[in-house]
């Protein structure tokens, strides 16, 4: 390509609206260009970054015997109520009506539209295992677009969709899933871990998430410097505690009520009184399908809804609104406590063994002290309802665990049979009876990935791509145009790569040196040739990779031999 004929608008200043790393240089590297909110088009530059990663992702896939397919981005919401999900997926759907008044949606996601293709293809057991997957365009009406693409509202997804007769061959899928997915993102040069992630309550199910691992990631990781656990902080596991009584062993004091006249928060309540907030139990009012339950953590504690949610065994579960919370407790919000409170409660382990603790007063400007288990009220069950924190331990191994964050940049989830049943895709078995097809489900993001990967390969002068996400593998700069031997040798080293399928981009624009060296850096194309009049004089050019601070100056005749050695051993890198 010649840049002269090409387009990449390139500009020094930091946008003042882009926050991260990787959305700053894909403005200023010229990748990309926002339309609205969460919206982007692909710049040229940005489009070639796309396209080899959907290659990869291609590759692999194929090679894991998955079959490629297109699925429409518009999807009837005839579909979506039978799943089930139209009435729950919320305002991330972006819904609309069409000339007859039929009720659609812009697909966020395709399990309907290919179980539905499914259950019109397939109906035999011998027809399956078998994998769908496409790569295509999504859109969710994030509540929050940012970063660029990392959380764009419309956005390149690779997604698959495996289908299989029993439980045993859906793990298998799965695991073919999971080996092509860590091939895939080591393909494209990323420093990631699978870990394992929140499924919600579908029974029979498991999922891993691909983590790229960056400070600006959105997702907090935990893992064990011990052993190989790693978990997402929905999932993360809290080891139960050991013979705990429901109480301990001090003495257990009479409820003492203490006026806190307007003091809600743990924050507020724990100054006031004077205690840690070790010492004060939260709770929470959820309304969880259509009960109202209390949900009961320790002051320095979160609860993590997510195990809520698996625990009552619920569709959906929501903190309860000011109204609920007054009619169930007769208080205010920031006032609960589960003393008197005719409601189900359940509470995280780590309240076993408290005593002589805070609550709220179920009044207006009231807490309680002294409160103490069994004695005052009674919890219907104790279970792992909070978030990890970076005192507990491993839950598999007892080790010592650490808090990172990382980019979620793919998912594989075993189904189950959740969309199967709702939409009745069923086939029949070796003895000719009825039963579901058991799903799986693969996603990745390929705008996320080419994020992560800049996020994680960058330095103060711009991008430093892996060769396999970048747009480019080589870029002649040829620093006087106007000097014939200079273009010619340029010229001719760009036509040797061109002619051995070398990506290769030659700055022919009639610009001064400075500026060439400062784009090729904010493009960040790993191999660099610079064709100047000093070098060509001793016919020379000098070779530098972007990743490396040393160049060295090579023969002319020798150059394209070792520009082809050094793009070898940049891919080789990375298997
Ligand atoms: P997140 O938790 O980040 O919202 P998700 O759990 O909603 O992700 P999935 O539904 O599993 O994501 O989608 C599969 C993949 O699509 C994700 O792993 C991610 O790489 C990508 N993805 C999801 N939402 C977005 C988005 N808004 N912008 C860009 N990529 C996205
Ligand atoms: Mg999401």
């Amino acid at each position: 390509m010649r840049y002269s004929k090409y387009y990449i608008p390139t500009y020094k200043e930091t946008p003042s609206d882009a926050e991260v790393i990787s959305h700053q240089l894909m403005l200023r590297a010229g990748m990309i260009r926002k339309l609205a909110s969460g919206i982007y088009t692909y710049l040229p530059a940005g489009l070639r970054s796309i396209k080899k990663v959907e290659n990869i992702i291609r590759e692999e896939m194929n090679r894991a015997g998955a079959i490629e397919i297109l699925m429409p981005a518009v999807q009837p919401a005839e579909l979506w109520q039978e799943s089930g999900r139209w009435d729950y997926y919320g305002r991330e759907l972006l819904r609309f009506k069409d000339r007859h008044n039929h009720d659609a949606c812009l697909g966020p996601t395709h399990e309907e539209v290919i179980t539905d293709l499914v259950r019109k293809e397939i109906q035999s057991y011998k027809q399956m295992p078998i994998n769908f997957y496409q790569i295509q365009t999504k859109f969710r009406d994030e509540i929050r677009p940012r970063f660029g693409l990392m959380r764009g509202r419309e956005f390149i997804m690779k997604d698959a969709y495996s289908f299989d007769i029993d439980d045993k061959s859906a793990n298998h899928s799965y695991e073919i899933m999971h080996e092509a997915y860590t091939r895939i993102f080591m393909r494209c040069g990323l420093k990631f871990r699978a870990v394992e992630a929140d499924t919600g309550a579908i029974g029979g199910s498991f999922s891993h998430e691909f983590m790229v691992l960056a400070d600006t990631g959105e997702d907090q990781i935990i893992s064990c410097t011990n052993c190989e656990y790693a978990a997402n902080l929905e999932k993360a596991e809290i080891r139960p505690p050991e013979n705990v009584p429901e109480h301990g062993e001090q003495d257990i004091n009479p409820v003492v009520p203490v006026d806190t006249p307007d003091i809600k928060t743990v924050e507020e309540v724990t100054s006031f009184l004077d205690i840690t907030p070790d010492q004060l139990i939260k709770t929470l009012i959820f309304v969880s399908d259509e009960e109202v339950v209390a949900a009961l953590v320790r002051g320095d504690h979160e609860i993590n809804e997510a195990k809520l949610t698996a625990l009552l065994g619920a569709q959906k579960i929501e903190l309860a609104d000011a109204d609920i919370v007054t009619e169930i407790t007769g208080a205010p919000m920031g006032f609960a406590g589960p003393v008197g409170l005719n409601i189900k409660i359940v509470a995280d382990y780590a309240i076993k063994g408290m005593n002589n603790f805070v609550t709220g007063g179920n009044k207006k400007d009231l807490h309680l002290k002294n409160v103490n288990l069994k004695k005052d009220f009674k919890v219907n069950r104790f279970a792992d309802l909070r978030n990890i924190t970076p005192g507990d331990l491993c839950p598999k191994c007892g080790g010592e665990i650490r808090f990172g964050r990382g980019i979620e940049v793919g998912h594989v989830f075993k189904l189950g049979t959740k969309y199967s049943k709702a939409l009745k895709a069923m086939f029949l078995d070796e003895k000719g009876k009825e039963r579901p097809i058991i799903m799986g489900c693969y996603g990745i993001g390929v705008g996320r990935t080419v994020a992560a990967a800049i996020e994680q390969n960058h330095d103060k002068n711009g991008i430093v791509f892996p060769i396999p996400v970048s747009p480019f593998e080589v870029t002649i700069l040829p620093l006087q145009m106007h000097e014939t031997t200079v273009v010619e040798i340029a010229e001719k080293i760009y036509k040797h790569l061109l002619d051995n399928n070398v990506d290769v981009l030659i700055d022919d624009r009639d610009e001064r040196a400075g500026v060439k060296f400062t784009d090729a850096d904010l493009l960040g194309i790993p191999v660099r040739v610079t064709v100047g009049l000093r070098g060509v004089k001793n016919g020379q050019v000098e070779i530098k990779l972007r990743a490396e601070s040393e160049s060295v100056d090579m023969p002319v005749k020798d150059a394209p031999a070792f520009i082809k050695e050094k793009i070898k051993d940049l891919y080789d890198s990375l298997k």
